[in-house]
């Protein structure tokens, strides 16, 4: 029997082979790998990847696609029925060997990447498709449009690397826009969870009205003295100072 698409759980089945390939080769597994896929779907990424592992584990919302993935017996599948925002996926990290996989279902990417900040220590990488402009800003730098607090957190803890574009036509539905597939890797010296959680603050301070100054968005935390001590200009806008001037804000921010 056909799987009709539940659009709710943002269900666009990847149909091109090339692309399917080019995911998988480019985790360049090992048979040993500990390695999570996210929504299995049809398991269009799932079969490429078992075939070259001994063990592959897999979350899944839809329990219809969990009974059809249950019927094929793979040997060396583990299939868990759950919403993967709600499992703790540091349960499945054997110290920091966690790759993680998936073609993600467009209304959880952010919240899972920013779930993944959480437990980078435990990851190894990362490789996710998402909608092309979620990479876009997970990649952007500063003064660029799609620069915001996705970036800023994401580039304080992971290296960011674009891969490819796919279009619309590589999926069953076609989805309306384009999607992209981006690794992360935790950085050599990522910052401390003290450090990630006094960052998300800042952010979202500094980012909370994209069109006002820093001087108005840190009003009643920081005066223009305290900003410029750190060589920020008050009258810049979030969006146009780079990383470290957004670790120092942080910093200051919390000092108090
Ligand atoms: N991997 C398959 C493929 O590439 O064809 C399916 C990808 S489809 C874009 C996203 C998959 O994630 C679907 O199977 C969907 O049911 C599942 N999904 C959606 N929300 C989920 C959630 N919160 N937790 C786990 N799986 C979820």
């Amino acid at each position: 029997m056909n799987h009709r698409a539940r659009k709710r759980f943002g269900q666009n089945f990847l149909q091109d082979f090339s692309v399917i390939e080019r995911i998988v080769s480019s985790m360049r597994l090992d048979a040993d790998d500990n390695v999570v896929e996210i929504g299995p779907g049809l398991g269009a990424l799932t079969l490429p990847l078992l075939a070259q592992l001994k063990q592959l584990h897999v979350i899944e919302i839809d329990r219809d696609l969990i009974q059809r993935l249950e019927a094929k017996e793979l040997e060396g599948l583990h299939i868990q029925s759950a919403d993967v925002l709600k499992v703790d996926l540091q349960t499945l990290a054997m110290g920091n060997s966690l790759r993680v996989v998936g073609n993600l279902p467009y209304n959880i990417g952010t919240p899972l990447l920013l779930r993944l900040l959480d437990i980078h220590p435990m990851l190894r990488d990362v490789h996710v498709m998402l909608q092309k402009e979620v990479v876009d800003r997970l990649d952007a730098t500063c003064g660029n449009r799609a620069f915001g607090r996705l970036s800023v957190m994401m580039q304080s803890v992971f290296k960011i690397e674009p891969l490819f574009t796919v279009p619309p036509t590589a999926f069953e539905p076609a989805p309306k826009i384009d999607s992209a597939v981006v690794r992360l890797s935790p950085l050599e010296n990522p910052l401390s969870a003290d450090d990630i959680k006094a960052l998300e603050r800042c952010t979202r301070i500094a980012f909370a009205s994209k069109r006002k100054t820093l001087r108005n968005n840190m009003k009643g935390y920081l005066d223009d003295q305290s900003l410029e001590a750190i060589d920020i200009n008050p009258q810049a806008r979030a969006e146009t100072l780079d990383i470290n001037a957004f670790h120092r804000l942080s910093k200051r921010l919390s000092e108090g």
